[in-house]
Protein backbone atom coordinates (compact mmCIF):
# COMPACT_ATOMS: atom_id res chain seq x y z
CA UNK A 1 0.00 0.00 0.00
CA UNK A 2 1.64 3.56 -0.91
CA UNK A 3 1.27 5.94 1.91
CA UNK A 4 -1.33 7.77 2.58
CA UNK A 5 -0.77 11.06 3.98
CA UNK A 6 -3.24 13.00 5.54
CA UNK A 7 -1.49 15.63 7.69
CA UNK A 8 -1.21 18.71 4.49
CA UNK A 9 -1.55 19.57 1.27
CA UNK A 10 2.43 20.46 1.65
CA UNK A 11 3.55 16.88 1.55
CA UNK A 12 3.06 16.18 -2.59
CA UNK A 13 6.07 14.96 -4.50
CA UNK A 14 6.47 16.62 -8.01
CA UNK A 15 4.94 14.04 -10.42
CA UNK A 16 6.70 13.05 -13.06
CA UNK A 17 5.77 15.76 -15.71
CA UNK A 18 6.12 18.28 -13.39
CA UNK A 19 9.68 16.74 -12.91
CA UNK A 20 10.62 16.61 -16.56
CA UNK A 21 9.12 20.35 -17.14
CA UNK A 22 11.44 21.35 -14.35
CA UNK A 23 14.13 19.65 -15.81
CA UNK A 24 14.09 20.89 -19.01
CA UNK A 25 13.60 24.49 -17.94
CA UNK A 26 15.22 27.66 -19.87
CA UNK A 27 16.80 29.42 -16.64
CA UNK A 28 18.84 32.35 -16.15
CA UNK A 29 19.56 35.37 -12.91
CA UNK A 30 16.02 36.33 -11.86
CA UNK A 31 17.47 39.12 -9.92
CA UNK A 32 18.62 40.56 -12.91
CA UNK A 33 15.25 39.75 -14.64
CA UNK A 34 17.08 37.63 -16.65
CA UNK A 35 14.93 33.66 -16.05
CA UNK A 36 12.58 33.69 -18.70
CA UNK A 37 10.99 30.66 -16.96
CA UNK A 38 9.78 33.03 -14.18
CA UNK A 39 9.34 35.96 -16.54
CA UNK A 40 6.86 32.89 -18.68
CA UNK A 41 4.86 32.01 -15.12
CA UNK A 42 5.07 35.68 -13.04
CA UNK A 43 3.01 36.90 -17.23
CA UNK A 44 0.93 33.73 -17.08
CA UNK A 45 0.04 33.80 -12.76
CA UNK A 46 -1.17 37.87 -13.70
CA UNK A 47 -2.99 37.05 -16.23
CA UNK A 48 -4.65 34.01 -14.42
CA UNK A 49 -5.23 35.49 -11.42
CA UNK A 50 -6.88 39.20 -13.40
CA UNK A 51 -3.86 41.51 -12.21
CA UNK A 52 -1.26 43.76 -14.15
CA UNK A 53 1.73 41.81 -12.39
CA UNK A 54 2.82 38.92 -10.60
CA UNK A 55 5.90 38.21 -8.18
CA UNK A 56 7.46 34.69 -7.47
CA UNK A 57 8.38 34.18 -3.89
CA UNK A 58 9.92 31.25 -1.84
CA UNK A 59 7.15 30.82 0.74
CA UNK A 60 3.74 31.63 1.33
CA UNK A 61 4.87 33.07 4.87
CA UNK A 62 6.89 35.72 2.52
CA UNK A 63 4.15 36.97 0.02
CA UNK A 64 2.24 37.47 3.00
CA UNK A 65 5.00 39.90 4.52
CA UNK A 66 5.60 41.04 1.07
CA UNK A 67 2.43 42.82 0.82
CA UNK A 68 1.82 43.89 4.04
CA UNK A 69 5.17 45.64 4.05
CA UNK A 70 4.15 47.45 0.68
CA UNK A 71 0.49 48.30 1.90
CA UNK A 72 1.35 49.29 4.96
CA UNK A 73 4.47 51.14 6.99
CA UNK A 74 5.70 51.71 10.42
CA UNK A 75 2.63 52.30 12.97
CA UNK A 76 0.23 51.23 10.19
CA UNK A 77 -1.98 48.76 11.22
CA UNK A 78 -3.92 45.78 9.37
CA UNK A 79 -7.57 44.15 10.36
CA UNK A 80 -7.35 40.30 10.03
CA UNK A 81 -8.99 37.44 11.48
CA UNK A 82 -7.66 36.04 15.13
CA UNK A 83 -6.90 32.45 13.22
CA UNK A 84 -5.64 34.53 10.20
CA UNK A 85 -2.28 32.42 8.78
CA UNK A 86 -0.65 36.09 8.43
CA UNK A 87 -1.35 36.94 12.27
CA UNK A 88 -1.21 33.34 14.29
CA UNK A 89 1.86 31.56 12.22
CA UNK A 90 3.99 33.57 10.61
CA UNK A 91 5.76 34.91 13.61
CA UNK A 92 4.68 38.23 14.30
CA UNK A 93 6.28 39.09 10.65
CA UNK A 94 4.86 42.13 9.98
CA UNK A 95 5.34 43.87 13.83
CA UNK A 96 8.32 42.23 13.57
CA UNK A 97 10.09 43.75 10.58
CA UNK A 98 7.70 45.75 9.64
CA UNK A 99 6.82 47.74 12.64
CA UNK A 100 2.98 47.05 11.50
CA UNK A 101 0.05 46.29 13.89
CA UNK A 102 -1.97 43.63 13.86
CA UNK A 103 -6.03 44.01 14.48
CA UNK A 104 -7.32 40.65 14.82
CA UNK A 105 -11.21 39.89 15.22
CA UNK A 106 -13.21 37.01 15.79
CA UNK A 107 -13.68 34.44 12.78
CA UNK A 108 -17.24 33.48 12.17
CA UNK A 109 -18.14 29.62 12.03
CA UNK A 110 -18.18 30.10 8.30
CA UNK A 111 -14.72 31.93 7.80
CA UNK A 112 -15.79 35.29 7.59
CA UNK A 113 -15.19 38.72 9.65
CA UNK A 114 -18.28 40.37 10.30
CA UNK A 115 -17.85 43.41 8.41
CA UNK A 116 -19.79 45.33 10.55
CA UNK A 117 -16.94 44.65 13.18
CA UNK A 118 -14.27 45.28 10.69
CA UNK A 119 -15.57 49.08 10.14
CA UNK A 120 -15.91 48.93 14.00
CA UNK A 121 -12.34 48.13 14.48
CA UNK A 122 -11.22 50.89 12.15
CA UNK A 123 -9.25 53.94 13.63
CA UNK A 124 -10.21 57.15 13.79
CA UNK A 125 -8.00 59.88 12.13
CA UNK A 126 -6.57 60.90 15.47
CA UNK A 127 -2.86 60.74 16.28
CA UNK A 128 -3.94 58.38 19.03
CA UNK A 129 -4.14 55.77 16.98
CA UNK A 130 -2.60 53.80 14.71
CA UNK A 131 -3.35 54.27 10.81
CA UNK A 132 -5.62 51.08 9.44
CA UNK A 133 -4.64 51.14 6.05
CA UNK A 134 -5.26 47.25 5.51
CA UNK A 135 -8.10 44.74 5.62
CA UNK A 136 -6.30 40.63 5.09
CA UNK A 137 -8.88 38.13 4.38
CA UNK A 138 -8.02 34.56 4.01
CA UNK A 139 -9.97 32.18 1.59
CA UNK A 140 -10.39 28.97 2.02
CA UNK A 141 -9.72 29.63 5.67
CA UNK A 142 -9.75 26.30 7.46
CA UNK A 143 -10.95 24.23 4.35
CA UNK A 144 -13.84 26.61 4.41
CA UNK A 145 -15.11 29.11 1.35
CA UNK A 146 -15.62 32.76 1.74
CA UNK A 147 -18.59 33.45 -0.92
CA UNK A 148 -18.74 35.95 -3.79
CA UNK A 149 -21.24 38.05 -2.29
CA UNK A 150 -19.35 38.33 0.83
CA UNK A 151 -15.70 39.63 -0.81
CA UNK A 152 -17.41 42.02 -2.92
CA UNK A 153 -19.19 43.57 0.22
CA UNK A 154 -15.72 43.75 1.91
CA UNK A 155 -14.52 44.98 -1.49
CA UNK A 156 -17.24 47.70 -0.92
CA UNK A 157 -15.98 48.32 2.68
CA UNK A 158 -12.16 49.48 1.89
CA UNK A 159 -13.26 51.04 -0.96
CA UNK A 160 -15.65 53.74 1.30
CA UNK A 161 -13.00 53.63 4.25
CA UNK A 162 -9.98 53.91 2.28
CA UNK A 163 -8.75 51.07 3.12
CA UNK A 164 -6.79 48.05 0.72
CA UNK A 165 -8.03 44.69 0.84
CA UNK A 166 -5.28 41.55 0.57
CA UNK A 167 -6.00 38.15 0.34
CA UNK A 168 -4.35 35.18 1.49
CA UNK A 169 -5.43 32.81 -0.64
CA UNK A 170 -2.73 30.18 0.08
CA UNK A 171 -5.70 28.00 -1.79
CA UNK A 172 -7.58 30.21 -3.75
CA UNK A 173 -7.66 27.78 -6.40
CA UNK A 174 -9.19 25.79 -4.20
CA UNK A 175 -11.79 27.89 -3.10
CA UNK A 176 -12.35 28.80 -6.96
CA UNK A 177 -12.76 25.28 -8.01
CA UNK A 178 -15.40 25.18 -5.09
CA UNK A 179 -17.25 28.17 -6.37
CA UNK A 180 -17.22 27.20 -9.91
CA UNK A 181 -15.87 30.49 -11.21
CA UNK A 182 -12.06 30.97 -12.62
CA UNK A 183 -9.49 32.08 -10.17
CA UNK A 184 -9.00 35.58 -11.26
CA UNK A 185 -13.37 36.02 -10.76
CA UNK A 186 -11.79 36.24 -6.97
CA UNK A 187 -8.65 37.13 -7.34
CA UNK A 188 -9.59 40.44 -9.10
CA UNK A 189 -11.39 41.58 -6.08
CA UNK A 190 -8.23 42.17 -4.11
CA UNK A 191 -5.55 44.67 -4.29
CA UNK A 192 -3.10 41.67 -3.68
CA UNK A 193 -3.21 38.37 -3.06
CA UNK A 194 -0.98 35.53 -2.19
CA UNK A 195 -1.42 32.07 -3.70
CA UNK A 196 0.50 28.90 -3.18
CA UNK A 197 2.21 26.45 -5.68
CA UNK A 198 3.77 24.52 -2.98
CA UNK A 199 0.03 23.11 -1.16
CA UNK A 200 -2.81 21.93 -3.33
CA UNK A 201 -1.13 22.83 -6.67
CA UNK A 202 1.66 19.83 -6.36
CA UNK A 203 4.97 22.35 -6.22
CA UNK A 204 7.92 21.74 -4.37
CA UNK A 205 8.24 25.12 -3.61
CA UNK A 206 6.98 29.14 -4.01
CA UNK A 207 4.37 31.35 -3.67
CA UNK A 208 2.92 33.98 -6.28
CA UNK A 209 2.30 37.57 -5.18
CA UNK A 210 -0.08 39.26 -7.73
CA UNK A 211 -1.25 43.09 -7.79
CA UNK A 212 -0.72 46.03 -9.85
CA UNK A 213 2.28 46.95 -11.16
CA UNK A 214 3.66 49.58 -8.61
CA UNK A 215 2.30 47.06 -6.19
CA UNK A 216 4.66 44.25 -7.38
CA UNK A 217 7.52 46.76 -8.38
CA UNK A 218 7.31 47.36 -4.70
CA UNK A 219 7.04 43.82 -3.30
CA UNK A 220 10.12 42.86 -5.68
CA UNK A 221 12.34 45.99 -3.39
CA UNK A 222 10.86 44.13 -0.30
CA UNK A 223 11.51 40.42 -1.42
CA UNK A 224 15.09 41.68 -2.06
CA UNK A 225 15.39 43.74 1.75
CA UNK A 226 13.72 40.23 3.20
CA UNK A 227 16.62 38.53 1.43
CA UNK A 228 14.06 36.37 -0.95
CA UNK A 229 16.04 36.86 -4.62
CA UNK A 230 16.87 33.80 -6.37
CA UNK A 231 18.83 33.24 -9.03
CA UNK A 232 18.08 30.26 -11.90
CA UNK A 233 14.83 29.80 -9.88
CA UNK A 234 13.15 28.77 -13.25
CA UNK A 235 13.47 25.84 -12.23
CA UNK A 236 10.69 25.95 -9.27
CA UNK A 237 8.76 28.51 -11.96
CA UNK A 238 8.43 26.08 -14.64
CA UNK A 239 7.15 24.03 -11.77
CA UNK A 240 4.70 26.23 -11.33
CA UNK A 241 3.60 26.55 -15.24
CA UNK A 242 2.62 23.03 -15.20
CA UNK A 243 0.55 23.51 -12.24
CA UNK A 244 -1.33 26.25 -13.20
CA UNK A 245 -1.79 24.31 -16.77
CA UNK A 246 -2.68 21.10 -14.99
CA UNK A 247 -3.37 21.22 -11.32
CA UNK A 248 -6.07 23.25 -10.88
CA UNK A 249 -9.04 21.70 -12.81
CA UNK A 250 -8.06 18.60 -11.26
CA UNK A 251 -8.61 19.68 -7.41
CA UNK A 252 -12.17 18.85 -8.28
CA UNK A 253 -11.06 15.58 -6.99
CA UNK A 254 -9.45 16.70 -3.78
CA UNK A 255 -12.66 17.82 -2.72
CA UNK A 256 -14.71 14.66 -4.03
CA UNK A 257 -11.68 12.77 -1.88
CA UNK A 258 -12.61 14.93 1.10
CA UNK A 259 -16.11 13.72 0.73
CA UNK A 260 -15.66 10.77 0.30
CA UNK A 261 -13.16 10.35 3.45
CA UNK A 262 -15.87 12.83 5.44
CA UNK A 263 -18.72 9.75 4.68
CA UNK A 264 -16.40 7.26 5.38
CA UNK A 265 -15.73 8.42 8.99
CA UNK A 266 -19.08 9.50 9.83
CA UNK A 267 -20.12 5.75 10.22
CA UNK A 268 -17.23 5.04 12.74
CA UNK A 269 -18.38 5.31 16.04
CA UNK A 270 -15.56 6.98 17.55
CA UNK A 271 -14.70 9.63 15.39
CA UNK A 272 -16.58 13.14 15.24
CA UNK A 273 -16.84 14.46 11.79
CA UNK A 274 -17.43 18.60 11.36
CA UNK A 275 -19.29 18.29 8.22
CA UNK A 276 -19.82 21.57 8.01
CA UNK A 277 -16.23 22.14 7.20
CA UNK A 278 -16.02 19.60 4.30
CA UNK A 279 -16.10 22.50 1.61
CA UNK A 280 -12.79 21.60 -0.38
CA UNK A 281 -9.45 19.46 0.05
CA UNK A 282 -10.27 19.04 4.15
CA UNK A 283 -12.12 17.27 6.88
CA UNK A 284 -11.48 18.00 10.62
CA UNK A 285 -12.10 15.65 12.60
CA UNK A 286 -12.20 14.73 16.79
CA UNK A 287 -11.46 11.73 18.63
CA UNK A 288 -11.42 11.17 22.20
CA UNK A 289 -8.49 13.47 23.40
CA UNK A 290 -6.67 10.11 25.70
CA UNK A 291 -6.70 8.30 22.07
CA UNK A 292 -5.17 10.25 19.55
CA UNK A 293 -1.62 9.63 20.40
CA UNK A 294 -2.30 6.13 20.20
CA UNK A 295 -5.10 6.51 16.93
CA UNK A 296 -2.37 8.40 15.05
CA UNK A 297 0.54 5.41 15.65
CA UNK A 298 -2.15 2.81 15.12
CA UNK A 299 -2.53 4.40 11.59
CA UNK A 300 1.04 5.48 11.22
CA UNK A 301 1.60 1.07 11.32
CA UNK A 302 -0.76 1.03 8.22
CA UNK A 303 0.71 3.60 6.11
CA UNK A 304 -1.51 6.45 6.78
CA UNK A 305 -0.33 9.92 8.01
CA UNK A 306 -2.54 12.23 10.82
CA UNK A 307 -1.61 14.55 13.23
CA UNK A 308 -1.76 13.99 16.85
CA UNK A 309 -4.10 16.39 17.64
CA UNK A 310 -7.57 17.52 18.07
CA UNK A 311 -9.46 19.12 16.34
CA UNK A 312 -7.57 16.98 13.39
CA UNK A 313 -7.26 18.48 10.09
CA UNK A 314 -7.20 15.72 7.62
CA UNK A 315 -5.75 17.01 3.91
CA UNK A 316 -6.47 15.70 0.53
CA UNK A 317 -4.30 16.31 -2.03
CA UNK A 318 -2.68 15.28 -5.43
CA UNK A 319 -1.04 12.10 -4.24
CA UNK A 320 -3.77 10.37 -2.33
CA UNK A 321 -6.68 8.67 -5.08
CA UNK A 322 -9.69 7.31 -4.05
CA UNK A 323 -8.04 3.95 -2.60
CA UNK A 324 -5.91 5.53 -0.91
CA UNK A 325 -8.96 7.31 1.28
CA UNK A 326 -10.79 3.92 1.61
CA UNK A 327 -7.64 2.49 2.58
CA UNK A 328 -7.47 5.28 5.25
CA UNK A 329 -11.13 5.03 6.30
CA UNK A 330 -10.79 1.05 7.14
CA UNK A 331 -7.63 1.89 8.71
CA UNK A 332 -9.27 3.90 11.07
CA UNK A 333 -12.29 1.82 11.41
CA UNK A 334 -10.62 -1.21 12.68
CA UNK A 335 -8.57 1.05 15.50
CA UNK A 336 -12.32 1.82 17.04
CA UNK A 337 -13.24 -2.18 16.46
CA UNK A 338 -10.26 -3.16 18.03
C1 LIG B 1 0.47 27.54 4.28
C2 LIG B 1 -0.17 28.84 4.40
C3 LIG B 1 0.57 30.02 4.37
C4 LIG B 1 2.08 30.04 4.38
O1 LIG B 1 2.68 29.32 3.41
P1 LIG B 1 4.17 28.76 3.59
O2 LIG B 1 4.55 28.48 2.19
O3 LIG B 1 4.06 27.56 4.45
O4 LIG B 1 4.99 29.83 4.20
C5 LIG B 1 -0.11 31.21 4.44
N1 LIG B 1 -1.44 31.24 4.55
C6 LIG B 1 -2.19 30.14 4.60
C7 LIG B 1 -3.67 30.25 4.71
C8 LIG B 1 -1.58 28.90 4.52
O5 LIG B 1 -2.33 27.80 4.59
Amino acid sequence: MQLVDLRSDTVTRPTPAMRTAMAEADVGDDVFGEDPTVNRLEAMAAERFGHEAALLVSSGTQGNLLALLTHCGRGDEYICGQQAHNYRTEGGGAAVLGGIQPQPIKVEADGTLELAQVEADIKPHDFHYARTRLLSLENTISGKVLPLDYMRAARDLCDRHGLALHLDGARVCNAAVALGVEPAEIASLFDSVSICLSKGLGCPAGTLLVGSRDFVAEARRWRKVVGGGMRQVGFIAAAGIHALDHHIDRMETDHANARRLADGLARIEGIDVDHNSVQTNMVFVNVAPDQVEDFAAQCERHRVLVRTRNPNRLVTHLDIDADGIDHAIEVMSSYFDA
